[in-house]
């Protein structure tokens, strides 16, 4: 099976689990923007990630001959590749889950990168499909910020592609509107609870907490963690958030049409 079937089989799941066992139960399933953030999960998570993919993948490897010199280990990738299949995927993760977590931050942190994270932080109803609602350059900061330091760690591409399948059910999770009471796993896992408190409108929990994909223990160990149990932001959303253009053309070229009104 490809990335792209786990996609469709995940998308499932959470719809399904988001009737048995929601969050908000007043939220509806067939909320605003919903048919834009389907388009992103296309799109995003198909189409253009392959074409950036592969390009990524690309740049790696010339880097990693480039770095050959300095670097033995990454001739040939063979720096993991002796280890067994789980080992692999368990570095990977943890290593991946770091790099997003940091890249996260920087989305916030640059006022440049954050004209693009806008737009997932402007969703005001929050479910699974909200994990890929980002926009199309995010793709390509992620993506080559994340490559070349994993292709230079060597290792085989099946545990590889097994960590971004699972680091891609965990993101669809933590948008979910699903009821999900992590308890003492919360200071290991991030989940549905904190991730909300990421999109939170408010400076209480807000754009400078939980950057955590997967993992939370990032979040933990740096200060950025934010729990309060049995409580949920008011609103989603990010101050000034109704500047975001609701439309799906206006919303791809959002960063630009915003440097021309400014
Ligand atoms: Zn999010
Ligand atoms: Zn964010």
């Amino acid at each position: 099976m490809i990335y792209w079937h786990w996609l469709l089989g995940f998308s499932l799941f959470f719809v399904v689990a988001e009737r048995l066992l929601p969050a908000r139960p007043g939220q509806r399933p067939l909320r605003k923007q919903l048919g834009n953030d389907l388009f992103y999960l296309l799109f995003n998570g198909h189409f253009y990630a392959v074409l950036v993919g592969g390009l990524s993948g690309l740049i790696a490897l010339r880097t990693r001959g480039l770095l050959s010199p300095v670097l033995p280990f990454a001739v040939d990738g063979s720096a993991l590749s002796s280890m067994p299949f789980w080992g692999q995927f368990l570095l990977y993760l943890i290593v991946s889950d770091f790099l997003q977590w940091c890249v996260h931050n920087l989305l916030h942190r640059v006022p440049f990168l954050w004209q693009f994270h806008k737009l997932h932080h402007s969703i005001h109803e929050m479910d699974w499909a909200g994990n890929f609602r980002f926009h199309w350059m995010e793709l390509i900061i992620y993506r080559s910020l994340l490559y070349v330091p994993l292709a230079l760690l060597g290792g085989d591409g099946e545990p590889l592609l097994l960590a971004a399948i699972f680091s891609t059910f965990w993101g669809q999770l933590n948008h979910a509107n699903v009821r999900l009471k992590l308890g003492p796993l919360g200071y290991l896992f991030n989940g549905p609870e904190m991730h909300l408190w990421h999109h939170d409108s408010s400076a209480e929990g807000g754009a400078s907490k939980n950057y955590g994909i997967v993992l939370s223990i990032w979040d933990w160990l740096f200060g950025t963690a934010y729990w309060p149990r049995e409580r949920a932001p008011d609103r989603i959303g990010y101050p000034g958030d109704h500047e975001l253009p609701r439309d799906l053309p206006r919303q791809l070229i959002f960063p630009v049409l915003r440097g021309r009104e400014q």
